[in-house]
């Protein structure tokens, strides 16, 4: 048998191959191998800093060993990780109140996850619709290109060939609507619509922010045909964009917001939150988790969402947010693979077509962690709490890497 002190005690090459015998292979990482974290900076098991861009997608918005999160996590840990949703613990409700404060969505639901918090909106959306007094109200439309998660619920939502192919058949009556277009919405909706999911800014397509119009008329839509608008805030909510969420940037207020990645400082936590008109939709023993809303996580979040407000984070967003893509812009010119530049806060999506996937890995020899979404867009989801030094260092590496992958472009063409 195994002990303890061989794990601690592995190296690259160990913990390689533990997870090539026993791991299903899901997962295509990078060759770097992290031990710990300190601000915007994560570290290997030599030492060597990395410079994150990517935050574990979007979930490390206060940095890594943010002091106050350490210290809530600490405390709570030796009080009570777990009890069960059998019994009250002391910062559900607590949170729950707070989050209806930022999002004037006035009832909670927690799960551990995105995908789970976009289930169980999916089963709120049904169960509204059959109380709308006719049975056949369950179609729920979805958007090409958006991305709603990995579980079948929302896997179902997710119109992307590569991910839906192999695990067909999906959940019934999911329909598409093929365009971010009014037209294309209006072709969409009935009487039988339930509702409609959509992200503000898809995330996984390459940061692309909903026209404001298509947005507009999702809304009315909605209301006119009594179905529920559901926004996924899970990568672009809780303080990314410089707001608390992304859909305050737009004026169009959800029924139903779900949020996960970054709300509990690290650790995991997603919500479904809901306004006035699906208070009802679920009764007691209709939907329930083991671990969601745990006192550990929930606290977690309360820190998380106190940090926000005290440090300011939405303020700094914005500016540090604005420089970034000013910083972006300025280089743009000497690069020919820069496209378009866009995005919101911290949330930025820079165009680099056939250069995307090779320009990560330049970056990352260069000691800076950023991603690219479909393969075409460097996407970056800093910490929220990145400096202008850090952003400098940021466009200073690109600005590197880039010259070196259209060099090597122009030297094999
Ligand atoms: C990450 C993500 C999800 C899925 O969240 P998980 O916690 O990985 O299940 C869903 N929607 C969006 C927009 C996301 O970015």
């Amino acid at each position: 048998m195994t002990k303890m002190k061989d794990y601690l005690q592995l190296d690259s090459t160990g913990i390689r191959e533990l997870e090539e015998k026993y791991l299903f292979p899901t997962y295509k990482r990078y060759e770097v191998f992290l031990s710990h974290g300190s601000g915007a900076r994560v570290y290997d098991l030599d030492g060597r800093g990395y410079l994150d861009f990517l935050a574990g997608i979007a979930v490390n918005s206060l940095g890594y060993s943010h002091p106050r999160i350490t210290r809530v996590y600490l405390e709570q840990a030796a009080r009570l990780i777990h009890c069960s949703n059998l019994f009250y613990n002391p910062y559900q409700g607590a949170l729950a109140r707070r989050l209806a404060e930022i999002s004037g969505l006035s009832r909670a639901f927690f799960t551990n996850s995105g995908t789970e918090a976009n289930e169980a909106a999916l089963k709120i959306a049904r169960a509204h619709g059959r109380q709308q007094g006719y049975k056949d109200k369950t179609k729920v439309l979805a958007v090409r290109g958006a991305f709603h998660g990995r579980t079948f619920g929302s896997l179902s939502l997710t119109f992307q060939e590569k991910y839906q192919a192999p695990f067909r058949p999906l959940v019934a009556d999911i329909e598409i609507v093929e365009a971010t277009t009014v037209e294309a919405l209006e072709k969409a909706f009935d009487e039988r619509t339930c509702a409609l999911f959509l992200e503000p800014i898809q995330g996984e397509s390459g940061v692309i922010p909903l026209p404001g119009d298509f947005f507009r008329a999702a809304r009315e839509l909605c209301t006119q045909f009594n179905a529920l608008l559901v926004l996924d805030e899970i990568q672009c909510g809780l303080g990314r964009t410089g707001k608390y969420f992304a859909f305050q940037h737009y004026g169009v207020e959800p029924d139903l917001l779900t949020l996960a990645k970054p709300l509990a400082g690290g650790y995991p936590l997603g919500a479904v939150l809901g306004n006035a008109r699906v208070a009802a939709a679920l009764k007691a023993g209709e939907h329930g988790t083991t671990f969601g809303g745990g006192p550990l996580a929930c606290r977690l979040a309360l820190e998380f969402l106190d940090t926000l407000e005290e440090e300011k984070l939405l303020e700094r967003v914005a500016e540090v947010g604005g420089y970034l893509m000013d910083s972006l812009r300025a280089i743009a010119p000497r690069h020919r693979s820069i496209g378009q530049v866009r995005g919101m806060g911290l949330m930025v999506g820079v165009e680099l077509g056939a250069a995307a996937v090779k320009t990560v890995k330049k970056l990352l020899r260069r000691g800076v962690i950023a991603n690219a979404a479909h393969e075409t867009v460097l996407r970056l989801l800093p910490p929220l709490i990145i400096s202008r030094a850090d952003v400098n260092e940021f466009v200073s590496a690109l600005d590197g890497a880039l010259s070196e992958v259209e060099a090597e472009g122009a030297s094999s063409a």
